[in-house]
């Protein structure tokens, strides 16, 4: 599967948490991420994240395109609710897209860990045939 890890600044401490908790599953799957993250996430773990630009710069956008063309499995998007971002109208496309093309998107780490426990269990394999389809 195709994951994007995404997390804002306040919050990138807990996606490493996060990360090294299911390094193991996470590093059979493909992992993506918006500049800083993955940076981040490289730094703590071993895992190997193909990086996009910087979330202001245009990261979200481009994961966005990936979710548009069919090629993102699950997002993993750790906002901070607690203050305003530049990007913001960056951040609103990139969940409508998700919502537009029905895929698993979480904003915050209680939703995160279903989708990492569905992903164990084999809940998303629908996404295989979503893909074969289009
Ligand atoms: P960053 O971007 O990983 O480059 O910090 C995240 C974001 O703000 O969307």
């Amino acid at each position: 599967m195709n994951i994007a890890l995404i997390a804002h600044d306040a919050k990138k401490d807990l996606m490493i948490d996060f990360v090294l908790a299911y390094e193991l599953l996470l590093g059979k799957h493909s992992l993506f991420s918006t500049g800083n993250t993955g940076k981040r996430i490289m730094e703590a773990t071993t895992l190997s994240v193909k990086r996009f630009q910087s979330g202001p710069y245009g990261g979200d956008q481009q994961i966005g395109a990936e979710i548009a063309n069919n090629r993102m499995d699950m997002v993993i998007f750790l906002r901070d609710p607690m203050s305003s971002q530049p990007h913001e109208p960056d951040i609103q496309a990139l969940i409508r897209l998700c919502d537009v093309h029905l895929i698993p998107v979480a904003t915050n780490i209680a939703t995160g860990e279903l989708l990492i426990k569905g992903l164990e269990r084999g809940d998303l394999e629908w996404r295989h045939l979503a893909k074969y389809k289009k």
